[in-house]
């Protein structure tokens, strides 16, 4: 494989890239808690869905659990950046946690949709992964309202009780373009199916989605720094894929770069999820520039400047006036 462009080895690096406002504001959530109150701190489920995050806050003193019946009595627990439904709000009540609710904003306003458009007695179609956490949560503020639709071909299959009356939401980490196709779907079967008040995909997923399409053409391969089990990272390898790399491979670490993958190829785009710190780029820059590709070429296609308040429990109190 050669470069379209010349034979000299470089990386080009997709700007917006990693931390969204979301995730900056859940891992500052558990640190700001840990400073506060001390270890330990429960977190339900990942924080965010990033492995050197999670380990990284362990060894602070951050205990990981699936669910509340896991934390001791009285103890305090955050909830993810994914969100949680009514449900677990309750169990952790019922067992007198003391709670922080790291949900991102983003996700929040995705279930006042769901509470609204239930209220309103729609039948909504969620767009979005089975077993995903955000989907559970969304999910569980109208189970009776909501139906999880994930592909196009699951369309078929859905029915309705008035199809006057149907809107579709979705995940906030989707491929966007993946997600139109489905609604192009779901329209022909109900050509009255509402869109969402505001976009539900979010600006970080869309932004590094349009950074990787930017770059992908002109990669030879596009390493994407995230973890597994990370939708908008996974997201970006087929965005990448789709857009025209020559290869596209998901990776937590540098380490796992394996040099079979290098060989041939000149030009390699690194981008990174939203849930991934920046030095986790910055060891596959190094990696790489130890192997020749010491040439980096920023392609930004957006500024971000968006940041959140934390959650309200670890805000400083007004003073007195
Ligand atoms: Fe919020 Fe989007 Fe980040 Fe998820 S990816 S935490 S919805 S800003």
């Amino acid at each position: 494989m050669t470069s379209p462009e010349t034979g000299t080895k470089r990386v080009l690096l997709a700007k917006p890239r990693g931390y969204c406002a979301g995730v900056d504001r859940a891992v500052e959530a558990v640190e700001r808690a840990l400073e506060k109150h001390g270890a330990p701190v429960y977190v339900r489920k990942q924080i965010v869905h990033n492995l050197h995050v999670v380990d990284t806050l362990e060894q602070r003193g951050a205990v990981f659990v699936d669910e509340t019946d896991e934390v001791p009595e009285g103890a305090l627990v955050v909830f993810s950046a994914h969100g949680v439904s009514p449900v677990v709000h309750e169990q952790a009540k019922e067992r007198g946690l003391r709670t922080i609710d790291a949900t991102c904003p983003l996700v929040t306003k995705v279930h006042h949709e769901a509470k609204r458009f239930a209220r309103e007695d729609y039948d909504i179609l969620l767009v979005g992964h089975h077993g995903h956490e955000e989907v559970e949560g969304t999910s569980g503020e109208a189970p009776e309202h909501i139906q999880l639709v994930e592909t196009p071909e699951d369309v078929a299959a859905v029915t309705v009780r008035d199809p006057e009356k149907v809107i579709w939401l979705s995940q906030t980490t989707l491929s966007v373009d993946e997600t139109l196709e489905t609604v192009r779907a779901l329209r022909e079967r109900f050509p009255s199916l509402q869109n969402p008040p505001s976009d539900d995909i979010c600006y970080a997923t869309q932004n590094r989605q349009v950074a990787v399409k930017a770059m992908a053409p002109r990669c030879d391969l596009v390493l994407v720094v995230g973890s597994r089990n990370s939708s908008n990272s996974v997201r970006l390898v087929e965005v990448a894929l789709q857009a025209g790399a020559g290869a596209a491979k998901l990776i937590d670490y540098a380490r796992e770069i394996d040099d079979a993958w290098l060989r041939g190829v000149t030009t390699i785009g690194i981008t990174s999820g939203a849930s991934v710190p920046e030095v986790l780029v910055r060891g596959v820059l190094d990696h790489l520039a130890e192997r020749g590709w010491g040439e980096v070429e920023e392609i930004e296609t957006a500024q971000e400047t968006l940041t959140f308040a934390l959650p309200r429990e670890l805000r400083p109190a007004r003073s007195a006036r």
